[in-house]
């Protein structure tokens, strides 16, 4: 009487598994879906020709950069190619504030 319950319980569980254990790996491939789309929404922001300020003003994503190793360098303003570093925000030229890498979100 006793090992029937704890079969038919465990038979519970599986039933149980079987039922909604589709639902956490649902759950996981949508969250993976959503961190790609973020991911790809920022990669295309930061790869754009210009970005704004917090102020609205146009700041160019590709030319001359200073980064904190020292190396001036011509290119993207996101990463240095001298030290491989990722910058995490470029001076606006026309108001001097801080915008931050599109890319860290
Ligand atoms: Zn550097
Ligand atoms: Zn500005």
């Amino acid at each position: 009487m006793f090992r029937r319950m704890r079969l038919a319980g465990r038979i519970g569980l599986v039933a149980a598994y079987l039922t909604f254990g589709w639902l956490f790996g649902l759950a996981l491939v949508v969250w993976w879906f959503l961190a790609t789309v973020r991911a790809f929404l920022r990669a295309r922001r930061a790869l754009a020709a210009f970005t704004r300020c917090p102020r609205g003003h146009t700041v160019a994503q590709f030319g001359v950069f200073r980064c904190t190793c020292g190396a001036v360098s011509e290119g993207w303003a996101w990463i240095c190619p001298i030290c491989r570093q990722e910058s995490g925000y470029v001076d606006c030229d026309t108001c001097g504030r801080a915008v931050r890498n599109p890319r860290l979100g």
